[in-house]
């Protein structure tokens, strides 16, 4: 089953971006010539164990035809939904009509530009007779606060054993739909897709890549990517 099993990309990019205050949906803003999903897509696309993607994007979204991936046959279009937890299911819906439950979905924000090759890479081999599956992230440097509505702070929460959740998150295909599935059904809206395979008692792997795989979430990020991007350059 592992040595047959096939790999997925599924890309939630059917959010707005609230927080970047952009007049277009942030995977669309140009980033070093390119819309940020170009540069999302094309580490999946360009990587010979990748067999495939779908895309989930607004039904209204009309930025997309004019990206450079949306007539590539092996991409496959899906409908985003209210949260970014129903785009992603309704991706997995799509993928399980033609393809094994077996198979392995590597869910990556479209939003997320500078994944890094080797970081990919590392997780497919950590990860590709695991029995969960697991997601890339980062240790936490800085001192965490938790802070109530008032502004002040509560208490400081030992940072030792505290990770940022990155993406891509690799889990089977009938794995994470099941979870996602049930994670609706408790009506819990779970912000990433370790999230739901939690709720199922199960222990993700987290495994570490670089802290440049940033989500472009607020205007400064565009420019912190666009100089990760030239300094990874030479690595391409
Ligand atoms: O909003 P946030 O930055 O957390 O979104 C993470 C990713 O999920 C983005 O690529 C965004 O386009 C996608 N998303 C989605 N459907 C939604 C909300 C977000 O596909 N309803």
């Amino acid at each position: 089953m592992t040595c047959t099993a096939k790999y997925w990309a599924v890309i939630p990019a059917a959010g707005i971006g609230h927080r970047m205050g952009a007049s277009i949906p942030k995977q669309y803003l140009d980033l070093a010539g390119r819309p940020v999903i170009d540069w999302s897509l094309h580490l999946f696309l360009d990587h010979p164990r990748i067999s495939g993607a779908v895309v989930s994007l607004d039904p209204k979204d009309d930025f997309w035809p004019r990206t450079a991936f949306a007539g590539d046959p092996r991409v496959r279009r899906a409908e985003g939904g209210a949260e970014r937890c129903h785009s992603v299911l309704n991706a997995l819906d799509l993928l399980s009509g033609g393809v094994d439950a077996a198979d392995w979905v590597l869910v990556h924000d479209a939003a997320r530009p500078c994944l890094r090759r080797d970081d990919l890479d590392r997780l497919l081999d950590t990860l590709s007779d695991h029995p969960v599956g697991g997601l890339l992230g980062v240790p936490v440097r800085d001192t965490m606060k938790q802070v109530g509505e008032d502004g002040r702070v509560r208490r400081t929460v030992p940072r030792t054993d505290l990770w940022h959740a990155f993406t891509p998150q690799m889990f089977r295909l009938g794995l994470l739909r099941k979870a996602l599935r049930a994670a609706l059904d408790k009506c819990s809206l779970v912000t990433d897709d370790a999230s739901a395979v939690e709720l199922m008692s199960l222990e993700p792997l987290l495994v570490e890549g670089h802290a440049d795989n940033i989500k472009v979430t607020r205007p400064e990020d565009l420019a912190l990517a666009a100089f990760y991007l030239r300094q990874q350059e030479p690595l391409c």
